[in-house]
């Protein structure tokens, strides 16, 4: 296998899909794939119940709180929550960061008024996010929906933001369970499974359940409604088995990794040498300003771009996959989520050593 830098559909642990391999056929001594496996059994409830419980574990989630497993993408719950969320005449803010956050607040454009206030901006040092204190929000806002880490541009709240405390609504597709965060801090919080959960087609909502009794369920489709997803445990119809096995597998991994406190050591570890890496040369540079660097998605930029192609095909012979960077963006991007070793951040950084010293 090669060190898979894509920003998503990511790498998995290479013992997590061992794994899912040996139990392919035979899942659990029952004779058949998971996949195969009715959902409506005590096999499988005991198997829902229990990715459940890790990931509680995982990110310590009080039980005030619901986690559902639900279909589809995050791209889905960007109209789920304003769907939920907001009647005729509600706001809600939304931090207007970068192309996620964008498509974000277009799709709650369609619900309700919505507050946008600039979260990203350019300075010296270079893209930076715009300090809470400049922040102009609507007191009156149902919540402020931000994104914790753009993926496209590798820029990362270090802590959540101050205001509406509580009744933050977060994309975290790309940092969830990257490190510990304050789940009180948030009304719900939404990650599509394709970065540190599982395979794509899957999304992980975790949800303050006393917000239920003031949910909209008028003209919103049942398989779209919190209140009746949590109500049937992920169940209302076929949840997506085979994701939910998976990401069960990842769950057990990160525990035996020591839980989210040690893979937050790791991943601190692995962004550092990339990002010292690129600081301490002039051929590569980092478009964005040290205290908004993520440390999932390290983008950076060659000095003479049209070295780009020759740089992504020279890392793609060595084994090093997935370099490029978002198409609205260019340059590279290196994402290294929980999966990515640090000796796969260590080689990326010998052969960008290696590609200066010859061109
Ligand atoms: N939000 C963030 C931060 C993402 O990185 C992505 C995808 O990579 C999405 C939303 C959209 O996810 P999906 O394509 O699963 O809808």
């Amino acid at each position: 296998r090669g060190f898979n830098f894509s920003a998503g559909p990511a790498a998995m642990p290479t013992e997590v899909l061992e794994r899912a391999q040996e139990e392919l056929l035979n899942w659990n001594g029952n004779g058949c794939s998971v996949m195969e496996f009715g959902h409506r059994t005590p096999e499988f409830e005991q198997l829902l119940d229990q990715t459940e419980a890790d990931l509680r574990k995982l990110l310590n989630i009080p039980n005030h709180y619901r986690v559902l497993f639900m279909h589809g993408s995050a791209s889905h719950q960007f109209a789920m929550v304003p769907m939920n969320f907001l009647a005729p005449g509600d706001t809600a803010n939304y931090l207007e960061q970068a192309h996620w956050s964008k498509k974000a607040i277009k799709e709650a454009q369609n619900f309700a008024k919505i507050h946008v206030q600039r979260g990203f901006q350019q300075t010296d040092e270079g893209l930076a996010i715009v300090p809470e204190s400049e922040w102009q929000l609507d007191d009156a806002g149902k919540y402020l929906h931000f994104t914790s880490n753009e993926t496209i541009v590798g820029v990362q709240f270090k802590t959540e933001p101050e205001a509406f405390a509580g009744k933050l609504v977060c994309d975290m597709c790309s940092d969830i369970l990257s490190r510990p965060i304050d789940i009180e801090k948030y009304a719900l919080i939404y990650a599509g499974a394709q970065k540190n959960i599982g395979p794509s087609g899957m999304t992980v909502v975790i949800v303050r359940e006393d917000l239920f009794e003031q949910m909209q369920t008028h003209r919103v489709p049942s398989l779209f409604q919190y209140p009746l997803m949590a109500q049937h445990k992920s169940m209302y119809n076929t949840p997506p088995s085979f994701g939910i096995y998976l990401a069960s597998l990842v769950f057990e991994w990160l525990l035996e990794q020591g839980g989210v406190e040690a893979i937050e050591k790791a991943n601190q570890q692995k962004a550092q040498l990339l990002y010292d890496a690129i600081d301490a040369s002039i051929f590569y540079h980092s478009p964005v300003a040290k205290d908004s660097r993520s440390i999932m998605n390290v983008a950076f930029t060659l000095s003479n771009p049209e070295l780009d192609s020759m740089f992504l095909k020279q890392a793609k012979e060595q084994g090093l996959l997935a370099l490029k960077g978002h198409r609205d963006f260019g340059g590279m991007r290196a994402s290294i989520y929980n999966a990515m070793s640090l000796q796969g951040v260590q080689t990326l950084v010998d052969f960008m050593r290696e590609f200066e010293r010859k061109v």
